[in-house]
């Protein structure tokens, strides 16, 4: 996820709408002008257009398109203009439906969708349960083969990462890119969801944009220690055993202005961002290092992978491993928060 949103949602602090969906805007870095729905998993879908409700099944489909301001809705060899289009299960709730962009990229939600015309494209935005958000979450962002209170833990810290930051955009919470949080496939095993169902990190009571990363190195980081603003909750160093142990190590050499970035401002989450921008994730993988300067370049050696702040996911795993609960595990990577649901 991104620090720029990150930290936003940081100082705007944390308000909760629990209960009520989550609203993901999908495909909008394609601008779509076409929209294709059809019904995925023997659904019916109930397409509603100005007030009139269409039924869907087996292989047909809806096409929406963008013409100015409305949207040209072709439904069972009708075409109708509408404001803007609605798509829900029979009853009214929600759905799996396949969505599409003709050409582009094609895929399944669990929801209810929203089609209008706004600044010169589709918005289409799926509102689904919190829940079936965070299960996605886990399933998409946990490593392979973690156990099952290790993704309880990333349940968690996904719940209330949503809760805290939802309504980022105009007209829906989150979007499907790396700016909010990924949105994939609807998560084959909601387990880890479920047994943790409405529980959310609160830090004064708010909850907190939990933040995790792949592997801390051996030991996590603060805010302040990226050289980020600490508002809100600020994190904590906090010793990790299993990568102190385990934790891959990595060497990077730089030189020019990158290597006086570098020396200028070590550990800053912003010059990694920056950097990886440009040359790829594996060029600087952490943030955990030492410097060591060359004439006119500096060499890091470093362990781990990814900011470092938060939940250490290579040390929730191992913990989980030896048969500890996903509260111990969290009340050791997020001191001072409390666990609760909100
Ligand atoms: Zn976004
Ligand atoms: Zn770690």
């Amino acid at each position: 996820m991104n620090w720029r949103f990150a930290l936003a949602s940081l100082v705007a602090g944390g308000a909760a709408f629990a209960g009520q969906p989550v609203r993901v805007g999908v495909f909008s870095l394609f601008r779509p002008q076409r929209l294709v729905v059809k019904p995925a998993a023997a659904e019916v879908l109930r397409v509603e257009i100005d007030g009139r409700a269409v039924y869907l099944e087996g292989a047909q489909s809806a096409a929406f398109r963008r013409v100015s301001d409305s949207v040209d809705c072709f439904v069972r060899r009708e075409l109708v203009t509408a404001r803007r289009a609605r798509v829900a299960a029979r009853d009214g709730g929600a759905a799996n439906f396949l969505l599409s962009v003709p050409g582009r990229i094609e895929r399944r939600f669990r929801g209810t969708l929203e089609v209008a015309s706004r600044g010169g494209a589709l918005e289409a935005v799926v509102s689904l349960d919190i829940e079936t958000a965070v299960a996605s979450v886990v399933a998409a962002e946990s490593p392979p083969g973690a156990p099952i209170e290790a993704l309880k833990a990333q349940a968690v810290v996904a719940r209330s990462y949503y809760l805290a930051t939802r309504g980022r955009h105009a007209g829906f919470d989150f979007c499907d890119t790396t700016h909010c949080q990924f949105l994939r496939e609807p998560a084959s095993d909601e387990s880890a969801a479920r047994e943790t169902a409405g529980l959310a990190l609160l830090y004064q009571r708010e909850p907190v944009a939990a933040l995790y990363s792949a592997s801390c190195g051996g030991r996590t980081k603060s805010l302040e220690e990226i050289r980020l603003p600490a508002e809100g909750y600020p994190y904590y160093s906090v010793d990790c055993a299993a990568c102190r142990r385990e934790a891959r190590e990595w060497t990077a050499r730089f030189s020019g202005p990158d290597a006086q970035r570098l020396r200028a401002r070590p550990q800053s989450e912003a010059v990694r961002l920056e950097i990886v921008r440009r040359l790829g994730w594996s060029a600087l993988p952490g943030n955990n290092y030492q410097i060591e300067p060359e004439e006119d370049a500096v060499v890091l050696r470093g362990r781990g992978a990814g900011h470092g702040v938060g939940l250490c996911q290579q040390g929730a795993a191992a913990m989980a491993a030896t048969g500890v609960d996903f509260r111990v595990i969290l009340n050791r990577y997020f001191p001072a928060t409390t666990i609760a649901v909100r």
